[in-house]
Parts: C-alpha cells; sequence; structure tokens
C-alpha cells in the first residue's frame, strides 16, 4: 500500500470497521463525492435514503447502478416543509450531509444561491435531525474553511477559519451551525474535512475534468496565473472510505481533516494529465501544447495542506490511492465515459466563458 511519505510511518495498520445495517440518509447524493458515498452505503448494506434537489451539478445517472436499492427523494434542503415530510417518515439514524453550492468559480460569478443551500439548507438538516432524534450528523466541510497556507504548514484542526471565497465562508458558517446544534442543543455532530477530491463522475467545471475535456476536445486548456496554486488531491472512493471510518470510530462534537497527503501545483497535475492523454488517446500529441495560462481567479487561495494525523490515529484511516494512481484511473474513465463528459460540457461553454479570461 503506497501511502504518501507524510503518514506511511506511523500508520497503525487496517482498522476493519463493522457497520450496522442502519437508516441513512445522504444529501447530495446525487453529486459528486455523494454519489460514491451512496454506491458504497448500497454495498454495505446500509438502509439508503437519498435527497437532492438535483441542481445542474446533480445527476441520478450517477447511482443508477443503486437506484433499485435505495429511496429518493427530489429535495431541496432549505425546504422546511419537504425536509421534515421526509425525516417524519423516514426517522434516519444517520444523516451525511454532501449537498451544496460547491464550485469557487460560481460563488464569485453569484454568491447568494451559496448562503440559501450551504446555511439555510445545513440550518434545516440540523433541526430536523434534533427533531427526529438522529443519531449521528456527518457534516461536511472543507479545508477551504482554513483559508490559505505559503509553501510551508499544515492545517490542523485547530487552525483558525480564514474562509476567503463565498464558497467558504458558506462552509465555515455551516461548521459553525454544526457546532451550535451540538453545544446547544446537545446533537451529535461530527465534521469533516476533505481536502480537494477528484476521480470519475465529477462535473466538468472543476480542475481535472476540465483539463481532460479541454485536451480530449483539443481546445486549449485554461490554467489559472501561472499554475503555482498547491492543492491536496484525495481519491473519491478514498475520501468515501474515510467518511464510513469516522461514522464508525470518530466521536461526536469533532472535527476530521480528510486528507491525502498527495500535494501537487496545479499546473504539476494539468503536465501529468497531458502525460497520460499521450499514450492514451495520442490524437492531440502533445497535449501540453495545449495548455493555456489565463488571467487568475479573483481572491485565489494559494495553497491547502492538511494534517490529518487525527483521523489516522482516532479512526485508523489513510488514504490508499496514491495521486499517480488514481489520476490515470481518472482519466481512464472520462475517455470511457466521454460521451457523459461531452454532454456536460456542452451546457459550460458560457460559465467558462465567464470564468476564464485573457
Ligand atoms: P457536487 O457539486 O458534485 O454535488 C452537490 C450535490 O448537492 C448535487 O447533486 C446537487 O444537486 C446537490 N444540491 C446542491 N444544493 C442542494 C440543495 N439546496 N438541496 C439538495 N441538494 C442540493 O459537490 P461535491 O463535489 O460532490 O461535494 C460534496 C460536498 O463535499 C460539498 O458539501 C462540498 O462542499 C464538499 N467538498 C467537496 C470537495 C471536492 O473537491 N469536490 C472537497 C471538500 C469538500
Amino acid at each position: 500500500m503506497p501511502l504518501s511519505p507524510k503518514y506511511a510511518a506511523n500508520y497503525p495498520g487496517e482498522s476493519g470497521y463493522n457497520l450496522k445495517m442502519e437508516k441513512i440518509l445522504v444529501t447530495g447524493g446525487a453529486g459528486f463525492i455523494g454519489s460514491e458515498f451512496v454506491r458504497k452505503c448500497v454495498e454495505k448494506g446500509f438502509s439508503t435514503i437519498v435527497v437532492d434537489k438535483l441542481t445542474y451539478a446533480g445527476d441520478l445517472k450517477r447511482i443508477e447502478c443503486v437506484k433499485d436499492f435505495i429511496t429518493f427523494y427530489p429535495a431541496d434542503t432549505a425546504d422546511q416543509v419537504k425536509i421534515e415530510d421526509i425525516f417524519k417518515k423516514e426517522k434516519p439514524q444517520i444523516v451525511v450531509h454532501f449537498a451544496a453550492e460547491s464550485h469557487v468559480d460560481r460563488s464569485i460569478l453569484d454568491p447568494f444561491s451559496f448562503i440559501e443551500s450551504n446555511v439555510k439548507g445545513t440550518l434545516n438538516l440540523l433541526n430536523m435531525a434534533r427533531n427526529y432524534h438522529t443519531d449521528l450528523f456527518i457534516n461536511i466541510s472543507t479545508d477551504e474553511v482554513y483559508g490559505e497556507l505559503g509553501n510551508e504548514g499544515y492545517f490542523t484542526e485547530e487552525s483558525p477559519l480564514n474562509p476567503n471565497s463565498p464558497y467558504s465562508v458558506s462552509k465555515a458558517a455551516q461548521d459553525m451551525l454544526g457546532r451550535a446544534y451540538y453545544r446547544t442543543f446537545g446533537l451529535p455532530v461530527i465534521t469533516i474535512r476533505p481536502s480537494n477530491n477528484y476521480g470519475p463522475w465529477q462535473y466538468p467545471e472543476k480542475l481535472i475534468p476540465v483539463v481532460i475535456y479541454k485536451a480530449l476536445n483539443g481546445e486549449p486548456i485554461p490554467v489559472y496565473g501561472k499554475g503555482e496554486n498547491v492543492r491536496e488531491w484525495l481519491y473519491v472512493s478514498d475520501c468515501a472510505e474515510g467518511i464510513f471510518s469516522i461514522i464508525e470510530k470518530g466521536k461526536a462534537g469533532e472535527i476530521y481533516n480528510l486528507g491525502s497527503g498527495f500535494e501537487k501545483r496545479n499546473i504539476e497535475v494539468v503536465r501529468e494529465i497531458c502525460k497520460i492523454l499521450d499514450e492514451e488517446f495520442p490524437e492531440n500529441r502533445p497535449h501540453e501544447n495545449l495548455i493555456t495560462f489565463v488571467k487568475d481567479r479573483p481572491g485565489h487561495d494559494f495553497r491547502y495542506g492538511l494534517d490529518s494525523h487525527k483521523v489516522m490515529k482516532e479512526v485508523g484511516f489513510v488514504a490508499k490511492t496514491t495521486f499517480e494512481e488514481g489520476i490515470r484511473k481518472t482519466v481512464k474513465w472520462y475517455i470511457e465515459n466521454i460521451s457523459w463528459l461531452n454532454e456536460k460540457a456542452q451546457y459550460l461553454r458560457e460559465f467558462w466563458a465567464k470564468t476564464y479570461k485573457h
């Protein structure tokens, strides 16, 4: 198991968890990470309820393979009447809350929808979980709430919150509501802060699928600034497994960073994808020639890097997929599912034009 060198030295070994057959309600289960989690819920034998508003980012195709084993409710998390009906009927023991407006660039264009979904939606769910006596509320946050780092250091769970974009501000507010419901009402809330996820089924507004789409279609690959920004890349199935480990072994009221230890500059990510495509899809070789630097994102955080020793020590989780393995699997998945990628991309022209400027 080729772990990140950051964690290889003191990984305590497999935890081998033993989850009970509980009723789990997953919000945002038609999204990128939520759908990975839903597919695994079904595999692990949970009775699985999915709530999703099906925004532009939601797609039931992601969970089509498990559709006969889940109950799906199309609903907005901020809708008090609909969400109450669902809780009244289903009385879930566990809530895993992924549903969110999730893209920083969109939060720059339209911050209001981020407050509506991420803040009001979370408050509504916490309130229902309290009223209907949910045993565990898993609040899916992000490493972005900590703000940016320079070249050195890592964020621990104790680091102050310094969110810089409307997206990360809305997520920080979500975390503070979770904290309040734990402290004030005793609702068992755990907040998880994953680093940047990647893998199959990610909507092509995020860096990796944008690069793959553009490269496959022989179009200029937009890279913000000089491509120097650093992110910590967590393969989506590792993220989902980490969440299960925390459900099993995490403590209520706690926060867990969930990173991989695999940090990369954006330009390194883009070059790695181009290299893989040169082998797997030689038509537009060399793909690197398509790289085009565009005007940097306003307020672009330079680097995120998590200290994930707490989740490793207390929960026994460590990410198993190296970046090299994960990115190769991801590129191959998009080549095999190019029609899905193209179908999504056709609606993104206007958004890309507003976002990537010279
Ligand atoms: P996504 O954008 O792919 O999916 C979000 C899902 O939530 C979609 O299915 C959408 O339809 C649904 N949704 C949005 N608003 C809703 C609302 N008001 N009511 C009901 N459903 C709604 O997002 P993702 O990348 O899968 O991220 C999932 C969660 O993980 C988010 O909370 C995000 O902040 C967090 N996160 C993501 C990353 C990442 O790299 N993708 C990293 C860290 C944390």
